[in-house]
């Protein structure tokens, strides 16, 4: 392959020599007589000087007729810039190139937008070839295939085997609906896209792999909410005879590697339990940067309470919780937090100020002597103390946490790390029904057979940077009559789980070894150390809010055709 020179490697000690250059003009100025333009390609950006004064007629035609993203070949002399046009900014503003020779290897349209123009993302998406070439998102790929090579080259050190596993398959239930595929050569049925390898990395533990990774393209059909997307990859991972302990090592020093491949450091993670992060965070995604106090169980110092609002709200069996933050909030400050508890389901938002051994709040007068000690007690310093009660106050107060940590900047910088384990083993949803909290095939702490269902714990553990849920995993159930009875607590009938994951069954009951395993959100971890918002940010084709791709207009109608060869007819148009 032929070496090229990168643009950014030019500077003052590039003086003198003639090179050659591939890549689009970004921008261009006419000084009259003397055009500038910007070259860019992958590797940077450098001006060219195009001083078509004494060239010949076809170089100043070719040179006026550039505009932006023309795709150019030019030869040029490096020469250092005049002092008072050195560009800072730029790894290259120190020179510039003076042209002698151009070659246009392909036009450009005017362009639909220019950087830093306001359009919709609908819009860039739809161009996101320019937009990917523009807006520094080359990086942000690059970025994601450095941490794919280094995930490659641990696991590879670590005698674990890629293995790719089917994108047409059956549903594996991660508690998304599925992307259906219909097929063709057996009309009326479907293959599922796979929510994850979950099942498959589980039959290659029966099969013998022992220790797998795969970078698995996964795909749930959710409402796009809060920066996710239908088709996402994990760095998906499963180690035969490993306990916990193992796999979270394992996965640690990965992560480790990866964050120190982008010159980060990740602290030692905590293992905390899931109960502790929800009585002390009101969350299982602790955010360990906030310098707010931890949760405070105030239930018991108000017990025998005058003030009618905790007191009917423990009547009613609920809890008040509380932090302290060590700040003074001006009132229109706690008028703002008090609304934004209420938009969070909190009937209102009680706070106290303390400056010293002077107390300040509305609702002091209601609260006995005793009440006030015990709650200076728990915060002795000068600050502010919030509580709310209700059936859900952990979680509000939780939320309040990170409102008031974000909005005051009561926040340490850097990365923080802890595992969450022992999360419940089921949960019900909204309509009551029992489900499994992770998957159906995570091993349970204690007995499945005899216990009560819903007080059951897992052996997972999920681990989370900067209040973000980054991957989770678990030890899986090995044994075929264990994985029976949480079907059975599922209430799904034996017909249905045998028809559904009769082959995980099968590849249980012919000697399965015990094994357990973890999936890292690639896009998630990528945007984190890049510093992004968003993930789409590190994806090249994302679809939009409505799981739609400008770009391609994917999905699309078929033709009557197509529908017909796959037994299909649609309900309406
Ligand atoms: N399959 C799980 C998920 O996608 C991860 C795991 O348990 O390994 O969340």
């Amino acid at each position: 392959m032929k070496e090229r020179l990168p643009i950014d490697s030019l500077n003052k000690n590039s003086d003198g020599k003639t090179i050659e250059l591939l890549g689009w003009i970004d921008t261009i100025r006419d000084h009259g007589g003397v055009l500038f333009a910007d070259l860019r390609n992958r590797s940077g950006k450098v001006q060219l000087v195009f001083d078509v004064s004494n060239k010949d007629e076809v170089f100043r035609r070719l040179a006026g007729s550039l505009r932006s993203e023309f795709v150019v070949s030019v030869k040029g002399c490096v020469k250092p810039r005049p002092d008072n046009s050195v560009n800072k900014k730029i790894p290259t503003g120190e020179v510039e190139v003076w042209v002698d020779g151009i070659d246009v290897l392909n036009p450009s349209l005017a362009l639909p937008f220019y950087p830093g123009d306001a359009v919709s993302d609908e819009t860039r998406l739809k161009y996101r070839f320019l937009d990917l070439r523009s807006s520094g998102m080359l990086s942000n790929l690059a970025a994601l295939d450095k941490i794919m090579r280094i995930t490659r080259e641990y696991f590879f050190a670590n005698d674990f085997i890629e293995v790719l596993t089917p994108l047409l398959t059956k549903s594996t239930p991660e508690g998304a609906r599925d992307y259906l595929v219909p097929a063709r050569m057996q009309k009326g049925a479907f293959f599922a896209l796979p929510q994850s390898p979950q099942l498959f990395k589980q039959v290659l533990m029966s099969a013998g792999v022992e220790r797998y990774y795969q970078i698995a393209k996964c795909f749930r059909d959710e409402d796009l909410r809060s920066d996710r997307q239908p088709e996402f990859t994990q760095i998906d991972m499963e180690m035969s005879f490993a306990d916990a302990d193992e796999v979270m090592e394992t996965v640690w020093k990965l992560l480790m590697k990866i964050f120190s491949g982008f010159s980060l450091k990740l602290p030692e993670p905590e293992i905390m339990k899931y109960e502790n992060a929800i009585a002390k965070y009101g969350t299982d995604k602790p955010d360990l940067r906030l310098t707010v106090s931890l949760i405070e169980n105030l239930t018991e110092i108000f017990k025998d309470t005058g003030f009618n609002v905790f007191k009917s709200q423990i009547e009613k069996g609920n809890k008040i919780a509380s932090f302290f933050a060590e700040r003074n909030f001006s009132g229109s400050e706690l008028n703002e937090l008090t609304n934004t508890a209420k938009e969070f389901g909190a009937g209102g938002l009680v706070w106290i100020k303390k400056s010293g051994t002077e107390l300040k709040s509305p609702v002091l007068k209601f609260f006995g002597k005793e009440e006030i000690e015990r709650i200076l007690k728990l915060f002795p310093d000068s600050g502010t103390i919030f509580a709310c009660s209700g059936g859900n106050a952990f979680e509000i107060i939780g939320r309040m946490r990170i409102e008031v940590a974000e909005k005051f900047n009561l926040k340490k910088d850097g990365f923080f790390a802890l595992w969450i384990t022992e999360a419940p083993l089921f949960e019900k949803d909204k309509e009551g029904n029992v489900q499994a909290t992770h998957h159906p095939f995570t091993a349970p702490i204690g007995d499945v057979f005899t216990g009560e269902a819903m007080e059951l714990k897992s052996h997972s553990y999920d681990f989370v940077i900067n209040g973000e849920e980054i991957g989770g995993g678990s030890v899986r159930i090995h044994n075929v009559e264990m994985q029976k009875r949480i079907f059975e607590i599922l209430k799904i009938p034996e017909e249905e789980y045998n028809k559904k994951f009769g082959f995980l069954l099968g590849a249980l009951s012919y000697g399965c070894p015990p094994h357990g395993g973890f999936a890292v959100g690639l896009e998630r971890l990528a945007a984190m150390l890049l510093g992004l918002k968003s993930i789409r940010d590190v994806i090249a084709f994302p679809k939009t809010q409505n799981a739609c791709c400008p770009l391609t207009g994917a999905p699309d109608k078929v033709s009557e055709k197509q529908l017909k060869d796959l037994g299909l007819k649609l309900l309406q148009d």
